[in-house]
């Protein structure tokens, strides 16, 4: 294992543990809470699986960050906890911090509403447009948070301007890069101080884990692990040892998506019952430029609209697909459609909604690995399903 090796190598042979343990080819799964005394000094030393430091949390540790081109990583019991928990290890009482302004749910439940509760204050930013970052700072701003795709409309930050910010003004730069994936991107290629990941998603891959991932400086990684060992968002050892065994196929799976959303991106883009395809791989998206500059490849997730605005009729539209399963969550070998407006957006009023760009009608998809024209055939014949209905 050499550090210039290609992330296809590193997802097979980084941080695996030498000599093997009994010549296994698979590393174990480390049932065991405690460890033997080895006359450990600090606290976050000592071997307890709550302390993250198991052999299959050391291993992951290690391949996560070689794999991403960083110093260190972590993982944690699910995306939500390592995003937290990062937050929290980064802003204390009185600190400020700069969010993208199209978030993650969750994400931005917790900084709406945690962050507040324990004085930590807030702005949003439109992070396509570095000129309106100035105004927003403040002299207790810590930190800068961007997603690398975000949801559902797949725009892609001016990402070198992030971190150009951050630098000049000393603060940390974060990216939530779970869309992209380390095949597509590697923050730290580029400057950003944290990435972090719901490896429920590209990394792990098989829809059937939650687990999450902070990657980045080795000081930074530090103290959220510190944190996490506190606040015991700790990733069990039967997930670490399924996380492990997902990651190996990321760069075959990943690149097949790419792939066919492409495909699938250019054939709606075509469909006469289609107004508007969202991915950052065709031409007329607005961040094809970013994404061309920064990404290896443009993702397996695109959003689109039906040309007939009517959530009764996208409903009949699910229902004429036989391929994509109607389920929230992303990232899986299987492909997964969803109506935001009824999933990861059911928060927000219809107007508010309809502000920031999510027609009730939008559909997101998340391409699994079926072959590609199977995918269109299916959307296919549902849209002429659609087509009838309409008629
Ligand atoms: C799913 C997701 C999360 C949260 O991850 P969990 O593993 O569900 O806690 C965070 N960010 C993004 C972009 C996600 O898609």
């Amino acid at each position: 294992m050499s550090q210039s090796d290609s992330v296809e190598t590193k997802l097979i042979h980084a941080g695996e543990l030498r000599p093997r343990i009994y010549g296994a080819v698979n590393l174990p799964i480390f049932q065991s809470a405690t460890f033997e005394y080895g006359g450990e000094a600090d606290y976050n030393d000592i071997r307890y699986i709550r302390l993250n430091n198991t052999p299959n949390h050391n291993v992951l540790h290690a391949k996560l960050a070689a794999i991403e081109s960083a110093e260190a990583a972590i993982v944690s019991a699910s995306g939500m906890a390592a995003i937290s928990t990062a937050l929290l290890s980064i802003l204390s009482q009185g600190d400020h911090i700069l969010m993208q302004d199209c978030l993650y749910g969750g994400t931005h439940d917790f900084v709406t509403k945690d962050l507040p509760a324990l004085g930590i204050e807030y702005d949003f930013i439109d992070a396509s447009r570095p000129s309106t970052w100035d105004a927003k700072l403040r002299p207790t701003t810590k930190a800068i948070y961007v997603e690398s795709i975000a949801n559902p409309l797949m725009d892609v930050p001016d990402l070198a301007a992030i971190v150009d910010f951050a630098r000049a003004h000393k603060i940390v730069s974060m990216i939530d890069n779970t869309f992209a994936s380390p095949i597509n991107f590697r923050p730290a290629e580029i400057g950003f101080d944290l990435s972090l990941h719901s490896c429920t998603k590209y990394l792990n891959g098989h829809s059937d884990i939650v687990a999450g991932a902070c990657i980045g400086k080795a000081e930074i990684v530090k103290g959220v692990t510190h944190k996490l060992n506190h606040f015991g968002g700790t990733l069990d050892p039967h997930a670490a040892f399924l996380l492990h065994r997902g990651m190996k196929t990321l760069a075959l799976r990943v690149r097949q998506q790419n792939e066919s959303a492409l495909a699938i991106a250019q054939y709606l883009e075509k469909h006469p019952a289609i107004s508007t395809v969202n991915y950052p791989g065709l031409e007329k998206h607005s961040s094809h430029v970013h994404a061309k500059t920064w990404f290896d490849g443009f993702g397996g997730m695109l959003s689109f609209e039906l040309k007939v605005d009517s959530p009764s009729l996208t409903d009949q539209f699910f229902g004429a697909l036989q391929l994509p399963i109607c389920a929230p969550s992303l990232g899986g070998v299987e492909s997964l459609i969803t109506r935001p407006a009824t999933t990861s957006h059911l928060g927000m009023s219809s107007e508010d909604r309809e502000r920031i760009g999510i027609k009730d009608s939008l559909v997101r998809f998340s391409t699994g690995i079926e072959a590609t024209k199977d995918l269109i055939a299916d959307f296919d014949q549902a849209l002429k399903v659609l087509a009838t209905a309409v008629r």
